[in-house]
């Protein structure tokens, strides 16, 4: 558990140390922005050790304060209004604890803009008949370029875009698995004021994007229990840009764009909306109804 009470795991910190190492092997005076540090593993020796052993198994690197330093390079202060990445190493701990959905998060921010994200979901089916086999997925986009997806395991690459669902009222909407993340019931009431009977479709982590972009739902809702909290931009940056490439568009609650050039925090901006465009403005109204 982190100080936040969050759960932390081996693949958390191995994961970051692994994406920070690669990247830096290609951009080497690149910031980064990274969800974790070193922090849970003071005085826990044992938990260090699996963590060094893991990030071996993947880069063959066994030199501990290279390790080390590579998972703390996240958790030094970036210049956010410049260039830097930022990455969810395993976004949604609780699903993939679940051995649900989870993702791996890396995006590129220039003047507070995504301009690529990835989103690596091995649990997320690449078909529709999804089974074991087709199961894990690739998502990616680059700004201008279009949102693909490829298959973890296997050849098949192609575009995605968003549905084309005019009619709200038969529209999808997806929301986080954890009622302790999100208002289940600020969700409930926009989808009633919107007319929605389907059930929403709740799965962890940015696969919720993924989700959005390549049609399985309509609309991504997400306002936070807690008034004070301010979503982190590592749980959005590499989604947003996901759904807009496939033709989605992505706001706060009251319309605005996220602002990436504020902090680790999405400090200004309230919910958070992802729909395939053709909706936006309804849920922004309907939203507006329910939040007075
Ligand atoms: P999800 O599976 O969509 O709920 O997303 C997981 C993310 O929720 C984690 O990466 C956390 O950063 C974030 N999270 C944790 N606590 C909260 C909270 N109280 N409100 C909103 N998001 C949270
Ligand atoms: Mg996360």
């Amino acid at each position: 558990e982190k100080e936040d009470r969050s759960p932390v795991t081996i693949a958390d910190l191995a994961s970051q140390a692994v994406i920070t190492l690669e990247l830096l092997k290609s951009f080497p005076s690149d910031s980064i922005v990274g969800e974790e540090s070193t922090d849970p593993l003071k005085g826990n020796e044992g938990l260090k050790h699996k963590v060094l052993k893991l990030v071996e198994s993947q880069l063959s690197v066994n030199e501990e304060p290279m390790v080390l330093a590579a998972l703390d390079y996240g958790a030094r202060e970036v210049d956010h209004s410049k260039r830097f990445w930022t990455v969810d190493p395993i976004d949604g701990t609780k699903g993939f604890l679940r051995r649900e959905q989870y993702a791996v998060a890396l995006a590129l921010i220039e003047q507070g803009k995504v301009v690529l994200g990835v989103l690596g979901c091995p649990n997320y089916p690449f078909s529709d008949s999804g089974t074991d086999k087709e199961k894990g997925c690739i998502f990616y986009a680059v700004k201008g370029m279009g949102a693909s997806v490829s298959q973890i395991e296997g050849i098949d690459d192609h575009h995605i875009s968003v549905d084309r669902t005019t009619n709200a009222s038969e529209s999808r909407f997806c929301e986080s698995v954890e009622s302790g993340h999100v208002s289940h019931d600020t969700h409930d009431k926009i989808s009633s004021v919107l007319g929605i009977t389907k059930p929403p479709f709740r799965i962890d982590s940015q696969c919720k994007y993924a989700a959005v972009a390549k049609g399985d739902a309509s609309i991504y809702l997400r306002l936070s229990k807690n008034d004070e909290y301010r979503e982190k931009i590592w749980d959005h940056a590499a989604g947003l840009i996901i759904v807009k490439e496939a033709g989605g568009q992505v706001t706060d609650f009251s319309g605005n764009e996220l602002d990436f050039s504020v902090g680790r925090k999405l400090h200004n901006n309230v919910g958070v909306l992802a729909t395939n465009s053709i909706l936006h403005n309804e849920v922004l109204n309907a939203i507006a109804q329910v939040i007075k």
